[in-house]
């Protein structure tokens, strides 16, 4: 998936974020005159809270794997210049590996005081306790996705809201969070829907501001809750 940057204003650019852009250290000049100042102080926030010397390492070299033959065509690869940069490209029929970043969204689902949380039946993470969402398909909008994704996980049904935040991916390739703000329906006694958890999950559940679960699955997550647990969302 290819993805456009643009401020808050409005699409103000017609390049692409590519995943050697999602190097939360790129040089400093390279975002803001692209992207805006909204955008940039956005990165900073994510860069302080989620640049660990654990995690330095992979978020400097994003792990992208090169075609070595044409996903189309199969005929073999070759590096050519293609703006600037060296490009596994086709000689046959002039297709070009731009390494892009995955897009995933995350919907923090929250009422009553508590957060809907899904426990992670399949790594990376396994085992830890995250907010429910995952990858997009290509075609699908986010919040079309992110409806999809906390139905698979938690059989509810939630409407997306605002856009809260866009975080790095912290893992083996190069990618973004999204992150919703999304609300449930409350059952017909004003109580909250029960969960039941299916696909990647293995365990849902509604929790208090002081009892969070551990582990928790990712830095994202942790960066939300901590923002929910302080006030900021409601
Ligand atoms: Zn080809």
């Amino acid at each position: 998936m290819r993805v456009a940057i643009a401020s808050e204003a409005g699409w103000t650019l017609g390049g692409w974020l590519r995943a050697r852009h999602i190097d939360w250290d790129f040089p400093a000049p390279t975002l803001p005159k692209v992207a805006g100042p909204s955008y940039n102080r956005r990165l900073c926030v994510c860069r302080k809270v989620l640049i660990t010397p654990k995690n330095r390492a992979s978020q400097q070299r994003p792990t992208v794997r090169l075609f070595q033959y044409c996903p189309y065509c199969a005929t073999q690869l070759s590096d050519r210049l293609v703006e600037g940069k060296l490009r596994r490209s086709c000689p046959q029929c002039r297709f070009i590996q731009f390494p892009d970043p995955k897009v995933a969204v995350v919907a923090l689902v929250h009422a009553l005081g508590r957060v809907l949380l899904v426990r992670r039946g399949v790594e990376p993470a396994r085992g830890g306790w995250a907010l429910p969402g995952g990858y997009l398909d290509a075609g699908e909008l986010p919040h079309e996705a992110l409806v999809r994704e906390v139905q698979e996980e938690s059989g509810l049904t939630a409407s997306a809201g605002r856009l809260l935040e866009i975080l790095p991916m912290i893992g083996n390739h190069a990618g973004l969070v999204m992150v919703y703000q999304a609300t449930v329906i409350l059952g017909s006694d004003g109580r909250l829907p029960e969960p039941v958890s299916a696909d990647d999950a293995d365990g849902a559940g509604w929790f208090a501001a002081g009892e969070i679960p551990r582990p928790v699955a990712f830095p994202s997550t942790e960066l939300m809750l901590q923002r929910w647990q302080a006030g900021h969302f409601d």
